[in-house]
């Protein structure tokens, strides 16, 4: 392993979600052979079915070659333990945001690791010092916030950690540029720079909705035709998860102690009624009809 990321030729990945698989998309098709561990085979096989349909899709559309489809896929093996990673030079953490599971995670994660590998979480909001300490390496973790879709997304976030050392900095980024990613390098505060801003915004945009200042036709329209957003903040915030932006808003809440992160009511109750966004076909729309109907 070299300071310039030169020694990373495989790469772990923990959780075969929906950015787990992406990254092993984007690394199995820069020459990286990909280790992808999650503890549901289900997901696992998902994954592998959503890996081979996207990179199909970009093989129609001549973005990629066949053969290179081939190729990667065959540099993707799965598994459900995390001795799988041994012979990995840095493994990425994408479980699911808890800051429980991804403790429980790295704890158990460190006795299977190389002395010298390096771990990266993608964590949307959990500090990665915290994640740090729970390793017996906190120099060598680091954040990679990796934005969804990962293989259409050109941004990963590097967050060092306050141990987080150089030559693991310059690892991560040099691993970044080679997967194709631009980054953009911020400091260990809640959130990061992208969820900082973005999140605090849906919230507003949920607080506007509740106060009936506009309908979510209408706050969607505004902001993607005057602000020249590709989506409107509530379609955006159905994307991504309404659990997921809640949870961001109490990260920075708890944070930040600042009243100004305090969570949208009507974001709350959406959350409590079960309503995710698209992941459990209702949210700020309704995804069972098409085109999405708005629920308010
Ligand atoms: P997801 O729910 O799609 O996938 C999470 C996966 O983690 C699941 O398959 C689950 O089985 C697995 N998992 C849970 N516990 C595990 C364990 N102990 N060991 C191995 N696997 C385990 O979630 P996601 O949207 O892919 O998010 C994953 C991470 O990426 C989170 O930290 C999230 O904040 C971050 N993130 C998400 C987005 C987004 O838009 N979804 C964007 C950037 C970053």
């Amino acid at each position: 392993m070299t300071g310039t990321g030169q020694g990373i030729d495989s790469v772990g990945i923990i959780g075969a979600g929906q950015m787990g698989s992406g990254i092993a998309h984007v690394a199995a098709l820069a020459g990286l052979r990909v280790v992808l561990v999650d503890v549901r085979r289900e997901a696992l096989l998902q994954a592998v079915a959503t890996i081979a349909r996207n990179m199909d899709r970009q093989a129609q559309k001549g973005a990629i070659k066949e053969a290179d489809k081939e190729a990667a896929l065959a540099r993707i093996v799965t598994a459900e333990e995390n001795d799988a990673l041994s012979g990995c030079d840095i493994v990425i953490e994408a479980a699911t945001e808890r800051e429980e599971t991804k403790l429980a995670i790295l704890k158990g994660l460190v006795p299977h690791l190389k002395p010298e590998a390096l771990i990266a979480s993608n964590t949307s909001s959990i500090p990665i010092t915290r994640l740090a300490a729970a390793t017996d390496r906190p120099h060598k973790v680091i954040g990679m916030h990796f934005m969804n879709p990962v293989p259409v997304m050109k941004l990963v976030e590097v967050i060092r950690g306050i141990a987080t050392d150089d030559p693991t900095f310059d690892a991560v980024q040099a691993l970044a540029h080679r997967l194709g990613k631009t980054t953009a390098v911020a400091e260990d505060y809640p959130a990061f720079i992208v969820n900082r801003i973005l999140i605090p915004m849906i919230n507003e945009a949920a607080f506007v909705l509740m106060e009936g200042v506009g309908s979510v036709v209408a706050i969607d329209t505004a902001m993607k035709l005057g602000t020249n957003q590709p989506m409107g903040p509530l379609e955006l915030a159905d994307f991504i998860g309404l659990d997921t932006c809640l949870a961001i808003m109490r990260v920075l809440q708890d944070g930040m102690g600042d009243g100004k992160y305090r969570p949208c009511p009507l974001l709350v109750k959406y959350v409590e009624a079960g309503w995710l966004g698209r992941k459990t076909k209702r949210g700020f729309y309704d995804y069972t009809e098409d085109p999405p109907r708005p629920t308010r």
